[in-house]
């Protein structure tokens, strides 16, 4: 047969997950000579053999990629010139940038194997890595990803890695971040002082230090964490002291699938979700009695656990036997987490007793995911390591846009012709520290994918730090900004995530967003076109006394709704079910209510669930955004009896669910239920409102496509409820790429924003 020559492109995500050597593999196989390279635009082949092993070769290359591969597309071209003698992996090549950046990846199971085996030169070596596995992500500096451009450059290999690295027959072939103990990083201690301490194993001192109930700053794979033994209460209680983090959950990572299992239960999807190289944490239901200290999540019936993810956390939980270790982010409360040793010593100073510093510097800081399984299928809750920057579908690639997104929980996406970049996680931005770290990041992306963007989105709210950053860009570049409603934003998200073309209906149920007509939206029903929407719908608008600070605690909002019902009555039920030390404050709410004083109007979801929680005593003061629904939604799931509440619909110029009144009918059985039913009886009721809400604008517009989103549906019970109510009828639409929260507005804004600009041509 005669010999042909082939020029194939593949593209997708093809680099750092042992691509080239799988080729190799192949080619190797089917007798074909040739090269692979990795190009700024994905792998380029060039393969020559008869007509038939090229075909093989193709349905090969597309069949068996490798695990972490994921071919988006490939192309063939017949390619001209005389077949080569053998098969060759060349050097990289630059390019237009178009390769997709890869995420990082768990230890698999072959280095862990070497990890523990006693014969292995890299036997109990804390940054073994293969082309299957390891850092991405936080190692790179730019592309193509090559070893030169990734944080790794600094370590010249040593022999015996170097020809691993050259052999495309061995495993870690190219694998860009590959090391051992004698070319590689290393991990040393410091004590709470930030002295280095002269210890010969200090991974053997770290673990003893931890037993002995110490807390250690862990330098790891994205950035810092605390950690401490889970089992130990008077360490949580020490960490959350110190940390000044006095209930919000602390996540904890447990040794293996079997610790796992004695502590949460467990269905088969989240065991697998667990196992998989992205090892999120999962927001899973805790067993009881527990061996964890009470302080880990106080009051809460969930757990948030994962498995260890890079080679330190194995020798850590193994070597030192621990049930459970606490890993929180290495951050004070409120600010992003440490990344540079330096940075660590200063910042967590007085947190931790010990600090265990490694010296493979982190590109860029990434907190770990959270997930949880909410109506069948696992949810982004946080959406960090493991996931970005895995880009999602964008429908507009005339220009390149930058979305600011919103205040609280905040990302930004950066589009590039078909494709959008969402952030990492990168906190609330309410301090310099986090719009720093907004700034770094940003430039991070810009600079990796080789973008500038055209056109700038950002909130309608004038006094969000993200609109504020957006309004001086734009006046300093003169590029077009396009302002959003919050929760179109939310909706948008979703209809970008699937694909959907407008119109639909959306049902956004979520904490506080500006609305259109200057009050505070967040338990909203809009009909959504292509850069328009109308409000059909909403729930019953109460005051929310105090602005900013009805969110931190919730009884005011109980207040609230009493002065909704009650009017000038509301302080005698007021004083009735709180005690006596909140009377004087809300008197003073009191009058602001009356008067209409910094109480402006809200049809907030979140807010109605911050007074139920204060009126069923569950919460009267966060100390932690979400706490008050948390506990709320913890104690109906210990509810033994289903309680329904019909709430009434009024048709006006809009359809507002009267939850005034689901409100009062709480308010008049809670003497008749005990409190875990009229919780339940609370979520029930709503999603049941909710599901009638819906089926009046079907009925009004007759579209059947629906959209949820918004940070209410974090709440399994809600979420679970509505959705099982909606699909019976509708084809209904829940994020599952990006968080229903406010993680996902930044993404929505840049869908709006297309659909805008395409609008104008
Ligand atoms: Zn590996
Ligand atoms: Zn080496
Ligand atoms: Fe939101």
């Amino acid at each position: 047969m005669k010999t042909r020559g082939l020029r194939i492109r593949v593209q997708g995500v093809v680099q750092g997950v042992g691509f080239r050597p799988f080729v190799y593999r192949l080619a190797k196989r089917f007798g074909l000579t040739g090269s692979v390279r990795n190009t700024g635009e994905g792998v380029l082949i060039e393969a020559f053999g008869d007509e038939k092993a090229l075909l093989a070769f193709l349905k090969a290359l597309k069949e068996e990629a490798p695990p972490l591969a994921r071919i988006e597309s490939l192309k063939t071209t017949p390619l001209e010139g005389k077949a080569p003698s053998e098969f060759l992996v060349l050097e990289s090549q630059g390019g237009t940038k178009k390769t997709k950046i890869p995420p990082d990846v768990a230890t698999c199971e072959a280095c862990l194997a070497e990890l523990f085996d006693a014969g292995d030169r890299r036997f109990r070596y804390p940054f073994i890595n293969c082309t299957d596995c390891g850092p991405r992500f936080s190692v790179i500096l730019d592309l193509p990803y090559d070893r030169g451009k990734t944080t790794m450059k600094v370590f010249p290999l040593c022999p015996a890695c170097l020809s691993e690295y050259q052999n495309p027959e061995d495993r870690r072939f190219h694998a860009e971040p590959n090391a051992c103990p004698v070319c590689g990083p290393k991990i040393w201690l410091c004590d709470a002082k930030g002295d280095p301490l002269d210890v010969k194993d200090p991974l053997a001192f770290a673990i003893e230090a931890l037993r002995e109930g110490k807390i250690l700053a862990l330098r790891g794979l994205g950035g810092f964490h605390l950690a401490c033994d889970a089992t130990n209460q008077e360490a949580c209680h020490i960490l959350r002291k110190r940390k000044k983090r006095p209930r919000k959950p602390f996540a904890i990572m447990v040794k293996d699938l079997a610790a796992a299992e004695l502590l949460a239960e467990l269905g088969l999807e989240e065991k697998r979700l667990l196992c998989s190289p992205k090892r999120p944490i999962l927001l899973a239901r805790a067993k009881s009695p527990s061996p964890l200290a009470a302080e880990i999540a106080p009051g809460l019936d969930i757990l948030g656990l994962m498995l260890p993810y890079t080679p330190l956390h194995h020798l850590l939980l193994r070597e030192g036997d621990f049930l459970a270790l606490v890993m929180t982010s290495g951050n004070l409360s409120g600010e992003p987490l440490c990344v540079a040793n330096e940075e660590a010593l200063t910042r967590l100073k007085g947190i931790a007793d010990f600090f265990l510093l490694h010296n493979r510097e982190i590109a860029i800081g990434i907190d770990d995911s959270v997930m949880r399984f909410i109506a069948g299928k696992p949810r982004l809750i946080r959406r960090a390591r493991g996931f970005v920057p895995e880009p999602l579908p964008y429908p507009f690639t005339e220009k390149r846009v930058f979305a600011f997104g919103p205040h609280l929980k905040n990302t930004f996406t950066l589009t590039r012709e078909d494709e959008a970049f969402i952030s990492q996680h990168l906190g609330d931005l309410e301090d310099l520290e986090t719009v720093r770290f907004f700034k770094k990041v940003r430039a991070h992306f810009e600079n990796i994918l080789h973008v500038r963007p055209q056109v700038l989105v950002c909130d309608l709210h004038p006094g969000y730090l993200s609109t504020e950053l957006a309004e001086e860009e734009a006046k300093k570049t003169g590029l077009p900004l396009v302002k959003v409603q919050h929760h179109v934003a939310h909706a948008a998200a979703v209809a970008g995530e699937f694909g959907i073309r407008p119109p639909f209906l959306a049902l956004i149920l979520d904490g506080v967003g500006l609305g259109d007509d200057h009050t505070l939206w967040g338990g909203e029903l809009f009909y959504v076109e292509a850069g328009a929407y109308q409000r059909l719908g909403h729930i019953f608008p109460v005051r929310q006394p105090g602005g900013d600070a009805a969110a931190r605690e919730p009884w005011r909002m109980l207040l609230a709704y009493l002065y909704a019902l009650y009017g000038d009555k509301a302080l005698k039920t007021f004083r009735k079910l709180l005690p006596e030390t909140f009377w004087a404050k809300g008197e003073i709410v009191f009058k602001m209510l009356a008067r209409g004083i910094n109480a402006p109007l809200t049809t907030s979801t979140g807010r109605l669930f911050d007074a139920c929680a204060a009126l069923l005593g569950v919460c009267y003061e966060q100390s932690f955004e979400g706490e008050a629904p948390m506990l709320l939604e913890a104690m109906a799931a210990r509810a033994q009896e289903k309680l329904i509440f019909e709430i009434p619909l009024t048709v006006k110029e809009h359809l507002v669910l009267d939850t005034r009144r689901l409100f009062r009918l709480l308010l008049e059985h809670l003497e008749k239920y005990d409190q875990e039913t009229l919780a339940l009886g609370f979520h029930l009721s709503l999603a049941r409102g909710f599901a009638l809400l819906i089926r009046s604008a079907v009925q009004q517009t007759g579209l059947k496509r629906i959209v949820l989103s918004g940070g209410c549906f974090q709440n399994k019970i809600l979420a679970d409820e509505l959705l099982r109510e909606l699909l019976k009828d509708y084809e209904v639409y829940f994020p599952e790429k990006l968080p229903p929260n406010d993680g996902a507005v930044s993404y929505g804004q840049a869908i709006w924003a297309s659909w805008k600009l395409k609008l104008k041509g």
